[in-house]
């Protein structure tokens, strides 16, 4: 299959190239299928999802997920660059392919590809998938900055009341709750920058200060990672609420969509790479200037790639062996004490 593409696309968009080139790759040993597509001019630009491993749906699953602010270029070139170390090593590494057996990998890497290539936080139709969610806070909520009906031509737009989600926000929606439902045990990382001076790891709930059902899974996997890499001791750990509270956000939707519905325990998080460290720059440009969201330094683009590949090979690690570390239900109260005292 060959993928044409106007210039325009190829030269604004050189991470859905990448995916392009793959696809076209006939050994390719992922399945791909197009989640939704958006339209630009005559062109759409779609929506990929990768997936590795076990077709089971019951088995447990990794999801990632980057590019839903379309100025947040390094969440989807993390995300690919992640996937291109696997898709390298499945050729020769038996003891991947040998956990892909019981592990299912799934991958959007590129969740809001018109907004990324126009160089918005929004989607083509200046709606924020991140405030899109039909899921309003419980408190107030930071002015704008928490989601805002005024208008689109404001950040953080979340879209007109009542209409039905947009259609990249819908798809991420359909594909985790899908996964979610039929699999032992998920984690999802969806992968953000722009907040802060620090990479942080934010799990549910945005909505709300109130601890999520799974705090005491989110503490031991919290616990398991400390122990395990000492060294990356850099990551903040943390209810998303401790940061700000949000209407609309997609994780906090899924995971209260699903709650009754699961067969497993799910953890959705965001990595949120601390970019202000990155480039300071003038506070008007940033929701259109790339500088704010990216580290534009090769060096430093470098590093920030590869930073975090632990930390994804750790989740893939404790998603596939969860028996060995996830709370039984008996200590399950216990661990939620512990959490709760620890965070809120
Ligand atoms: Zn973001």
């Amino acid at each position: 299959m060959t993928l044409i593409r106007s210039d325009r696309v190829l030269k604004g968009l050189p991470e859905l190239y990448q995916m392009d080139r793959w696809l076209e790759q006939v050994d390719l040993p992922a399945r791909v299928h197009t989640l939704a597509a958006v339209e630009f001019g005559d062109e759409g630009l779609p929506l990929y999802c990768f997936e590795m491993g076990t077709r089971d749906p019951t088995a447990p699953a990794v999801i990632f997920t980057g590019g839903v602010h379309g100025v947040e270029r390094i969440g989807t070139q993390v995300v690919l660059s992640f996937m291109n170390t696997l898709l390298q090593r499945m050729s020769w590494d038996d003891s991947l392919n040998q956990q892909l057996q019981q592990l299912r990998l799934v991958f959007v890497p590129l969740v809001n590809p018109l907004g990324m290539l126009k160089r918005t936080r929004s989607n083509g139709s200046g709606v924020d998938l991140m405030r899109n969610a039909p899921i309003d806070a419980t408190g107030k909520v930071p002015f704008l900055l928490g989601g805002q009906r005024f208008s689109k031509h404001l950040p953080w737009y979340r879209g007109r009341k009542g209409d039905a989600m947009e259609t990249e926000a819908a798809a991420v929606v359909e594909l985790v709750t899908e996964i979610v439902q039929e699999a032992a045990f998920v984690i999802s990382l969806d992968c953000h920058s722009g907040f802060g001076h620090q990479d942080q790891v934010w799990f549910p709930y945005a909505y709300t200060a109130d601890p999520f059902d799974d705090i005491g899974e989110m503490f031991a996997l919290r616990l398991l990672f400390r122990r395990t890499h000492p060294t990356f001791s850099f990551y903040r750990i943390e209810p998303q609420s401790r940061n700000y509270t949000t209407h609309g956000d997609l994780w906090d939707y899924i995971y209260r969509q699903t709650l009754h519905q699961r067969r497993g325990t799910y953890l959705p998080l965001t990595l949120e790479m601390g970019s202000w460290l990155w480039v300071k720059k003038n506070p008007m440009q940033m929701f259109n200037a790339l500088g704010v969201f990216n580290p534009l330094l090769p060096h430093r683009h470098e590093r920030v790639l590869r930073r975090h590949q632990c930390l994804m090979e750790f989740l893939m690690r404790a998603v596939a062996s969860f028996k060995n570390w996830l709370p039984r239900p008996l200590e399950r109260r216990e661990w939620m004490h512990q959490a709760i005292e620890y965070w809120y």
